[in-house]
């Protein structure tokens, strides 16, 4: 186990995985080199620079606790904000984190005690859903990034699975690498991006993967599995419905260094449509998401919520025909499999937009956001998600399902 050989199946993959002690490598473009870089970390010291490097050293700081801790708190390690207490937790920072959880997987003592793995980023797309977590909870933080390679088009960036997502899409944008704008602000870490193929904007995360590193509890060793074999689908992947024993431990994105503007999406293109062409760039596009964002989306520092707390369903072509005749103004986009329907339109049909049910409603300008306005215990919360839920299958005979994980 000490000589963890990793199996890649990209050529561009030279992933150092020697934890902490990974160095930073930045490429300065010309424009660039103009601005002060961080003489340590040779990289621009922007806010979200600082952000990243405080947390590097509280790492450093908290190599000598216990491994496996006790009954510790979970309210603020899901934006949900709901007060559970995990039985068992451990923190996964680095290399060796791994092997120490091997150990104990295998151990004869999990064997006699089998317990389901949770693996944790930001519990931003989770719901606690009891007061006790039965499962062992194990929480990624890691951040740290590389540059691994680039060519005359585009960059490589490796990054650790327990680095925040829009962190990370704030620095590639500043840097002029373009991707990963479309998705700027998106909660969440880099290593649970994959696992539900976040989208938005029309963007999904799979346009700009080159790989994923995984370390596979169940063999005690690192996989790097190419794009393809991933099988992204809508907010879906090999790794959405799985035991938690394949934790992403890096994703390698692959950047354009030559910005393309995917302006698909309505509310960009309007934004836009007045912007000289040359003014456009990735940060531009970037901020004027984030802003767009902050608008229609509560932030879960102020109101705790998982954004979209249901998916969008999918209906056959006879069943969205028989429902345009009775709703025309129905908010429908063509599927491989039928047709998908927008389930804040059908929320809002049946009058929940807004609508607070003692500290538990639906969000008055994004009727998909389940909000919670203070209470601790998941019961209330899942007892009203079940009542809007079963309020549209009376409708419209469609069954919502929930999107983020639940764990017990
Ligand atoms: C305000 C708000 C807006 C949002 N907007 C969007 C949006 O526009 N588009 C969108 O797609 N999502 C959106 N989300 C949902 C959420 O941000 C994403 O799903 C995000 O990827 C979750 O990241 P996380 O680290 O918080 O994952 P968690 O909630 O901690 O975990 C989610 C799932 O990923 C698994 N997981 C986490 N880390 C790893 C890992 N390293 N290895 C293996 N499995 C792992 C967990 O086990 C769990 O199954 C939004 C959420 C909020 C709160």
């Amino acid at each position: 186990m000490e000589n963890i050989d990793k199996k890649s199946s990209s050529p561009q993959n030279k992933i150092n995985l020697q934890g902490f002690q990974k160095v930073n490598l930045y490429f300065p473009k010309e424009d660039d080199k103009k601005k002060s870089f961080n003489k340590k970390e040779n990289i621009d010291e922007s806010s979200v620079m600082k952000r990243i490097l405080r947390k590097r050293k509280q790492n450093m700081v908290a190599q000598h606790e216990e491994f496996i801790q006790h009954d510790v708190s979970l309210l603020r390690n899901n934006t949900l904000k709901i007060d559970a207490r995990a039985k068992d937790y451990c923190v996964v920072r680095r290399d060796k984190d791994f092997v120490t959880l091997y150990e104990l997987y295998k151990s004869k003592d999990f064997k006699q005690n089998p317990k389901k793995i949770f693996v944790l980023g930001e519990g931003s797309n989770t719901i606690f859903a009891s007061r006790e977590i039965e499962s062992l909870v194990v929480k990624i933080d890691s951040a740290y990034f590389n540059i691994i390679t680039q060519d005359d088009e585009f960059v490589w960036v490796s990054c650790d699975a327990g680095l925040l997502f829009r962190d990370f899409v704030v620095w590639s944008c500043e840097n002029g690498f373009s991707g990963l704008e479309n998705l700027a602000g998106i909660y969440g870490t880099v290593g649970a991006a994959p696992v539900q193929n976040i989208g938005a904007y029309g963007t999904e995360v799979k346009d700009v993967i080159d790989n994923v590193t995984y370390f596979d509890l169940k063999i005690g060793d690192f996989r790097t599995i190419n794009n393809k074999d991933c099988n992204f689908s809508y907010r879906s992947s090999i790794f959405k419905y799985q035991d938690g024993t394949k934790i992403i431990s890096q994703v390698c994105f692959k950047l354009k260094k030559q910005f393309v503007f995917n302006d698909s999406y309505s509310a960009l293109s309007k934004a836009f449509a007045n912007v000289k062409k040359s003014d456009i760039n990735p940060l531009s596009v970037a901020k004027k998401v984030m802003e767009i964002r902050d608008n229609k989306l509560p932030n879960p520092r102020n109101l705790g919520n998982c954004g979209s707390f249901f998916k969008n369903p999918v209906i056959s072509f006879e069943h969205y025909e028989r429902l345009s005749l009775i709703y025309p103004n129905i908010v429908a986009y063509d599927d491989n499999d039928g047709k998908k329907i927008s389930a804040a339109w059908l929320i809002e049909v049946c009058g929940f937009k807004g609508k607070k049910y003692n500290k538990v409603g639906m969000y008055n300008k994004q009727p998909l956001v389940l909000v919670n306005y203070g209470v601790r215990t998941v019961t209330e919360l899942l007892d009203f998600a079940d009542l809007v839920a079963q309020t549209v299958k009376t409708k419209f005979d469609i069954d919502l399902i929930k999107e983020p994980h639940i764990v017990y």
